[in-house]
């Protein structure tokens, strides 16, 4: 533990809570410097892991620690056991708050936002929405504040960049009553992905975002596409849950809704069954056996014609979403690829952008054959649009927002009058 008393808290903690995982960062955001990072999976089985990286100077390398972990409770207090040896307790006076991702913020969170029991309940409220991910994201809270309940704890929804679409494009065309009366509408994920990279792309443009079209696609396991006018998403591919839109590592995207009825119908599937082909069982892993575009790509290259399938799936949905997002824009000043696949996978890039000429988009096979860490661009000096590499970093995003809400003078009042960190009505 730390007993090095700092000026003022600037410690963030951030914690994605899955529901057999927790994912955590600790950043320094006096610089935005990572402090130690780790990740506990296979919470609940017999062989749960932690694997903890202290990135301080002179902490030493990564540790593992296996072992059972019976639940969120234990993952915490062995990540907080971790962090103490680095000298970095969850008890330093030092941590100024600890930023918890939320997956489903629905519409009524339209900022992140400091959590207090009326916030606890309207999340819990949106679990009929987000049932796999909002029960999860809680356990992690709920442990964090019993662990530290007089730090504030802020909530950053994946789903809060979507919230100023507008109506016509977050609506789907069904009997308005019954979508409203459960809720069902477009809401759209990876938010703070979306958010960050448009940002980023701004500022290697060199220009305003507020002048700035663009369409961004968050190419990970999972994948989405947002078209952001101004730095405001105007619409999204992923819906009422993350499985729409792209096709993506294991799960379908886009599909005609009567596949469900008809898979009912012919072959008796029951709706947990047909939830988890499409969200487990499909994709590129449902057309050839992997979802790693590594393998898939070095399948193609050995010239696996299910694997090439996978890949021209791929890469033909993505094309559409990125003319559909055009159309919507009108006008694109630059398309930005970003996410494990969207970063890293050249030949997907490549491919999306090809033929794209009449729509002034381009890219440079040399510029895209680059590897590298930073921002970059990957379209020809004449390209109309640019198109653009962004890595992205949500924890980084969830840190600063998380850091700007509670700030370092608030603490440990986040519901003083001059907080901003009013829960949205
Ligand atoms: P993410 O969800 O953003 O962590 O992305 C994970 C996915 O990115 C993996 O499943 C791979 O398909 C893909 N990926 C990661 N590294 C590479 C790489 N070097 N080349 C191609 N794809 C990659």
């Amino acid at each position: 533990m730390s007993t090095e008393q700092g000026p003022r808290p600037h410690r963030v903690l951030v914690l994605n809570s899955g529901s057999s995982s927790v994912k955590y960062q600790l950043l320094d955001m006096a610089d935005a410097r990572r402090l130690a990072v780790g990740l506990v999976e296979r919470i609940g089985e017999e062989t749960s892991r932690l694997v903890h990286t202290p990135l301080t100077e002179g902490a030493g390398g990564e540790r593992e620690v296996t072992g059972r972990v019976a639940d969120h409770r234990e993952a915490l207090e062995a990540v907080a056991a971790e962090l103490a040896k680095d000298g970095l307790g969850l008890d330093s006076p030092e941590l100024a708050a600890i930023g918890h991702r939320v997956v489903h913020g629905g519409r009524q969170f339209t900022r992140p936002t400091v959590i207090d029991d009326a916030v606890l309940a309207e999340i819990e409220r949106l679990v009929p929405v987000a049932p796999l991910h909002n029960p999860a994201n809680l356990m992690g809270i709920r442990t964090a504040r019993r662990m530290r309940p007089d730090l504030p704890q802020v909530a950053v929804f994946d789903t809060t960049f979507h919230t100023t679409m507008p109506e016509y494009a977050a609506r789907y065309p069904i009997e308005r009553e019954t979508a409203d009366a459960h809720r069902v509408r477009r809401y759209g994920f990876h938010g703070t992905s979306h958010g960050y990279v448009a940002r980023k792309a701004a500022e290697l443009l060199d220009r305003p975002l507020a002048e700035l079209n663009l369409i961004t696609l968050h190419l990970g396991n999972g994948a989405s596409a947002a078209a952001v006018r101004g730095g405001i998403c105007v619409d999204t591919s992923m819906g009422l849950t993350p499985l729409e839109g792209l096709m993506m590592g294991t799960r379908s995207g886009d599909v005609d809704p009567a596949v469900v009825f008809h898979l009912r119908r012919v072959a008796g599937m029951e709706t947990d069954e047909t939830d988890a082909l499409l969200n487990q069982r499909s994709g590129l892993l449902g057309i050839c056996g992997d979802n790693d575009m590594r393998e898939i790509t070095r399948r193609m290259d050995e010239g696996d014609e299910d694997a090439r399938l996978a890949f021209d799936m791929y890469v033909h949905r993505l094309k559409k979403y990125i003319g559909a997002y055009a159309a919507v824009l009108g006008r694109v000043d630059a398309v930005v690829f970003t996410a494990g696949v969207g970063e890293n996978a050249a030949a997907v890039r490549q491919a999306a952008v090809e033929g794209l000429e009449g729509f002034g988009m381009a890219v440079d096979r040399e510029l895209n054959a680059v590897r590298s860490g930073a921002p970059r661009l990957i379209s020809p000096g004449s390209s109309r649009v640019a198109v653009a590499v962004v890595p992205t970093d949500e924890e980084l995003e969830i840190a600063e927002q998380t850091y700007a809400l509670v700030g370092p003078d608030t603490r440990p009042a986040p519901e003083s009058a001059d907080s901003p960190a009013t829960p949205p009505g």
